[in-house]
C-alpha cells in the first residue's frame, strides 16, 4: 500500500518490526488491512494471553486504550505503543472510579468482577477481571452463594445473570456500538434472507439477543461460523470480525446487522477505526505514543487480570 507520500507502509512496518523486535497485536474490530499485517489477531482474552507470553521488546497494540493498558499491565518490562491515544471506549468511559467506589460501598460484601473493557482505575478496584469469552465460566467457578458486582456492561451483565442465576448487582453502562443494533432492521433482513442465522454479541440489548440463533463473544461468533453448516449469517457485533469470517469460509455470506440510525448504515466502532496503517507506521518509527502507568497502580491492576488468567487456564479456556 503506497500513499501519496510514496511510503510503502506495509513494507516499512515489516522492516521496523524486525529491526526493533516488535510485534503487532490487533483486535478483531480493526480493519482487514490492519488485521493482515498483525502478528496476532484476537479478542480481548486471547490478546491478553498473547501480551503476557511473547518475547518481543515492543508491543504495538492495534486496538483501543484499555487493551493497550492491559498489555502494559501484563508486560510492564516491555514498551507498549498505541497508535492513537484518542482510541478510547464508550463502555469503559461509562464507569468512572469515583462513581464505581460509591456503587461498591452501596453493595457491600460482594466480589467485584469487571469486564476487561474498563479503564485501569476500575481494574484496581476489582477482584477479578473477565472478558466476554470467559465471563460466564468465571462466575460459575465461584461458590454458588457468593454475591457479585459486575461492571460495566448492563447487557452482558443481564445475559450473565440469566445464564448463571447468580446474585449479581450490575453496573448500568453500555457500548454505543452494540446497543445501536436495530431489532426491526435485523428482522427485515431475516425476512429477506430466510436461511441466514442471526449471531449476536452479548453486549447487545435483550430484544436483539432474544432473536439470536447463537450468542457469543467475538471469538465464539467466529468459531460458530467456522463449524456451523449454514451458508449465511446476520452478524450483530462490530463488522471488523467479518474479515476473519470471510477468510475462514469465503463461500459463505455475512451481512453486518444495521444500526438504529438509518442515516449511518454501518455499526463500526469509531474508536477502533482511529487506528490506521499510517498511524501504525509513524508509531513504530517514533516509538510513541507509549502507554505509561504508575508502578503502584499497575501492580494493583495486575492482580485481578492475573486471577482471570489463572482461572481461565484452570478451566482450559
Ligand atoms: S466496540 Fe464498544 S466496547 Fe468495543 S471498543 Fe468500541 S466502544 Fe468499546
Amino acid at each position: 500500500m503506497k500513499k501519496n507520500d510514496n511510503i510503502d507502509y506495509i513494507s516499512e512496518i515489516t522492516r521496523l518490526k524486525k529491526k526493533k523486535n516488535a510485534i503487532i497485536l490487533a483486535h478483531y474490530y480493526q480493519t482487514g488491512e490492519i488485521q493482515d499485517i498483525a502478528d496476532f489477531v484476537g479478542d480481548s482474552l486471547a490478546l491478553s494471553q498473547k501480551a503476557a507470553s511473547n518475547d518481543a521488546d515492543i508491543i504495538l497494540f492495534a486496538g483501543v486504550k484499555f487493551m493497550a493498558e492491559t498489555a502494559k499491565i501484563l508486560s510492564p518490562q516491555k514498551k507498549v505503543l498505541l497508535p492513537d491515544l484518542n482510541a478510547g471506549c464508550s463502555l469503559a468511559d461509562s464507569c468512572t472510579a469515583e462513581d464505581f467506589k460509591k456503587f461498591i460501598a452501596a453493595n457491600p460484601g460482594r466480589t467485584v468482577i469487571s469486564y476487561v473493557n474498563t479503564n485501569t482505575d476500575i481494574k484496581v478496584l476489582s477482584d477479578i477481571v473477565c472478558t466476554s469469552s470467559n465471563a460466564v465460566q468465571i462466575i460459575e467457578s465461584l461458590p454458588v452463594r457468593e454475591k457479585i458486582i459486575f461492571a460495566p456492561d448492563r447487557n452482558l451483565g443481564n445475559y450473565i445473570v440469566n445464564k448463571t442465576g447468580r446474585d449479581i448487582a450490575v453496573w448500568d453502562g453500555a457500548c454505543h456500538v452494540h446497543e445501536e443494533f436495530s431489532l426491526e432492521a435485523i428482522l427485515k433482513l431475516k425476512e429477506e434472507n430466510t436461511e441466514a442465522k442471526v449471531i449476536v454479541h452479548p453486549e447487545c440489548e435483550l430484544p436483539v439477543r432474544m432473536i439470536a440463533d447463537f450468542i457469543g463473544s467475538t471469538s465464539a461468533l467466529l468459531e460458530f461460523t467456522r463449524k456451523d453448516d449454514s451458508k449465511s449469517y446476520i452478524v450483530a457485533t462490530e463488522p471488523g470480525i467479518i474479515h476473519q469470517m470471510k477468510k475462514a469460509n469465503p463461500l459463505k455470506s455475512y451481512i453486518a446487522a444495521p444500526p438504529k440510525d438509518s442515516t449511518c448504515g454501518c455499526s463500526e466502532c469509531n474508536f477502533m477505526k482511529l487506528v490506521t496503517i499510517r498511524k501504525i507506521y509513524n508509531c513504530l518509527r517514533d516509538e510513541k505514543p507509549e502507554i505509561l502507568i504508575n508502578r503502584d497502580v499497575l501492580l494493583k491492576a495486575q492482580k485481578p487480570i492475573v486471577r482471570m488468567m489463572e482461572i481461565s487456564e484452570k478451566l482450559g479456556l
